[in-house]
């Protein structure tokens, strides 16, 4: 159906879309087979940056080889290193901060994020945020892991001061499987 959304994923690009613009700085933390690291890279354009993390060689293997055929390579810095060590590779303010969490879908489904470190680079990456800045996390509370980061993640966000942060939960009520949910996470005030 035409314009019709049935799926998280789809609103976090939509948003990436909305929130960034061509020089900005953004950071894919989970960087996987490059998917969300491309969609980065097109909207920061030349003049901006992406930096993207993940743990797996084999996902900044696959994501230098993407970005290679787009001709994006040049506009990211691709890190093979856990997001909860962000603090040591980025210092500049972000416009926008993305985590599709679990496991690299085709890879090794043992390798996934996991609550302990998510909730630490998550806390890293609100004191990177500029005003108006966003983080987007992607959770799939289908695996037994993803459902104890839904719950950690729940719990930390929705402790967020209001005053400084708007944190939005988005998911699709009526899909059967516990479907992904998406958290916004929006910076309303400078720190
Ligand atoms: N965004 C990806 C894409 O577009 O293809 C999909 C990401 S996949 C669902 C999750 C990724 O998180 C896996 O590649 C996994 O290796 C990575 N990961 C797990 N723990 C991590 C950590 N502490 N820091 C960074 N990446 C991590």
């Amino acid at each position: 159906m035409k314009n019709s959304i049935s799926n998280v994923v789809e609103i976090a690009k939509k948003i990436c879309q909305r929130k960034l613009s061509k020089g900005d700085i953004a950071v894919d933390c989970t960087m996987g087979n490059g998917n969300d690291t491309a969609l980065l890279c097109s909207l920061v354009g030349e003049e901006g940056r992406v930096y993207a993390f993940d743990i797996q060689e084999q996902a900044l293997l696959n994501t230098k080889k993407r970005l290679e055929g787009l001709n994006f390579l040049e506009r990211a810095t691709l890190i093979l290193d856990g997001h909860e060590k962000i603090d040591r590779y980025i210092k500049d303010k972000v416009q926008l901060i993305i985590f599709n969490l679990g496991y690299l879908p085709r890879g090794n489904h043992e390798i996934t994020t996991r609550s302990e470190t998510t909730i630490e680079a998550i806390g890293k990456c609100l004191e990177l945020l500029r005003p108006n800045g966003v983080i987007l996390l992607i959770i799939y509370p289908g695996h037994e892991n993803g459902k104890l980061e839904k719950v950690d993640i729940h719990e930390f966000t929705s402790a967020l001061n209001q005053k400084e942060f708007n944190v939005v939960q988005v998911c699709f009520t009526n899909q059967i499987n516990n479907p992904p949910e998406l958290i916004y996470i929006e910076r309303v005030k400078s720190n």
